[in-house]
């Protein structure tokens, strides 16, 4: 008998999971679901638009879904046109590989002003999602402040920081390219809660963060340490390395380019000063005490008209499905959350790891599926495809993303890649839906 497994969300977790039950089973038949026409999650509208090397690894889940033994389900949502217990009763085995999707609040005085963006709702908007691209964030100046000391801080800054020349070779849409330029700002800060060697982004981002053409980064070296003692043991050579680059960036001068990024670490937001929309940041200097941020009475105000938070995610709840605690993922022991229902990526273990920590993550819950897959008494794609038919779905296959894509990259001329379709109604146009 055919043994069917539904993956909900089409971003790394789930592609390298349906390659590693394809590995191993290459007869069970793997129908992936996800919200939007187009595929690849986060590799399409998470990753930078300048980081186009990393996005390449689409070419790596293109393999897998031509396979004859793959079907996609795009633009159905599970929660809405689909229920997590519909798919169980038609496939052997679900798993929820759909991320982590809600942006953070600060929870400080203002923070719901307008003027303050998530940063999935920004980086969203600058990759082209449908859900974000009508977001027109007013990137107000004379500063932005980017909260968080992690890697999509950093990208958060990047794409802000760069020029038009420098994302050319990007998918970065028109409009997100002239609403940056348009921006008056000439200061960016980004701003760590706790010291440098606390820091959570990684060495490559930090160094890209110095090669940026017209936005000099810069550090107050009284911040940085004598002596690097990172948290972890294990972490001790890259913090050094960390701080390291930092130091570099204390010799810059804070003229030596039109804008400039300040990097401050021991700061901590308290408070958004309105009172109609952001008009600055009240920021508490902090001291580490046991490796926690502890105001130290100091504050001082930043002049910023934008705020973007970059501070993690929480999960969105699916009926049905538990979250963890934490709220940051779904609750589940080693990817499973209850009979014949998994999760892989963020959705299993919170919104941590870089694309390919999904590869061996994914295939670790892969085996854990294969081993309890029942024999196959179940309808699958067959029976999905009839009840989102019943109910009037416009499902997009893999053909039909295959239009988008084709009308993306003819749209653009070299050396763009591709000029993304944004708006929901236009994606489903664009393939005929
Ligand atoms: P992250 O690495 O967990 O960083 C979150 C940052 O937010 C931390 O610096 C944290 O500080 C800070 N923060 C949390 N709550 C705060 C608050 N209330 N006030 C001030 N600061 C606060 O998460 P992320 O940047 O969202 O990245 C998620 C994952 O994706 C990471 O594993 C990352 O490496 C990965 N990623 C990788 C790339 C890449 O490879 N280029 C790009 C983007 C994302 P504390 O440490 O003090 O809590």
């Amino acid at each position: 008998m055919t043994r069917h497994v539904a993956i909900v969300g089409s971003g790394p977790a789930g592609f390298y999971a349906a390659e590693a039950i394809f590995k191993k089973a290459p007869e069970v038949r793997i129908d992936m679901i996800d919200r939007l026409p187009t595929p690849y999650g986060l590799v399409r509208s998470g990753v930078a638009p300048d980081h186009q090397g990393t996005k390449n690894v689409w070419r790596v889940f293109d393999r897998t879904a031509r396979r004859d033994t793959f079907r996609y389900f795009g633009h159905v949502e599970v929660g809405r046109d689909v229920s997590v217990e519909e798919l169980l009763a038609r496939y052997d085995a679900v798993v929820l590989a759909v991320g982590v999707t809600v942006d953070r609040r600060l929870g400080i005085p203002g923070d719901d002003l307008p003027g303050v963006y998530g940063s999935r709702a920004l980086s969203g908007w600058y990759n082209g999602h449908p859900d974000f691209s009508g977001l027109e964030p007013e990137l107000r100046g004379p500063g932005i402040a980017v909260i968080g000391n992690g890697n999509v801080a950093v990208d958060v800054v990047r794409v802000l920081s760069r020029e038009p020349d420098e994302m050319i070779k990007t998918d970065i849409p028109r409009y997100a390219l002239d609403a940056i330029e348009r921006s008056d700002y000439s200061e960016l800060y980004m701003l760590g809660r706790r010291g440098p060697s606390q820091a959570s982004f990684t060495t490559a981002e930090l160094r890209e963060l110095g090669e940026m053409t017209r936005t000099v980064a810069l550090v107050d070296p009284a911040q940085l340490p004598e002596v690097v003692e990172a948290d972890d043991p294990k972490h001790q050579k890259k913090m050094e390395k960390i701080v390291e680059t930092l130091r570099s960036y204390s010799q810059n001068a804070p003229d030596a380019k039109p804008q400039r990024l300040h990097l401050r670490f021991f700061a901590s937001p308290v408070r958004v000063i309105g009172p109609d929309r952001v008009r600055g940041l009240e920021v508490a200097v902090t001291e580490l005490r046991d490796g926690r941020a502890v105001a130290t009475g100091e504050t001082y105000v930043l002049e910023v008209g934008t705020i973007v938070t970059a501070i993690g995610y929480g999960a969105t709840p699916l009926e049905g499905v538990p979250l963890a605690a934490s709220g940051t993922s779904f609750a589940n022991v080693d990817g499973k959350i209850a009979d014949r229902l998994w999760a892989v990526g963020w959705a299993k273990r919170g919104p941590s790891g870089v694309i390919a920590t999904n590869r061996g993550d994914s295939a670790e819950v892969a085996d854990r599926v294969l081993a309890e897959l029942s024999d196959g008494a179940r309808g699958g794609g067959d029976a999905l495809g009839a009840l989102l038919a019943e109910r009037g779905a416009r499902v997009v296959s893999y053909d039909d993303w295959l239009a988008i894509d084709e009308k993306e990259r003819a749209a653009a001329s070299e050396p763009t890649p591709r000029v993304k379709i944004t708006s929901m109604d236009a994606l489903l146009a664009a393939c005929g839906r």
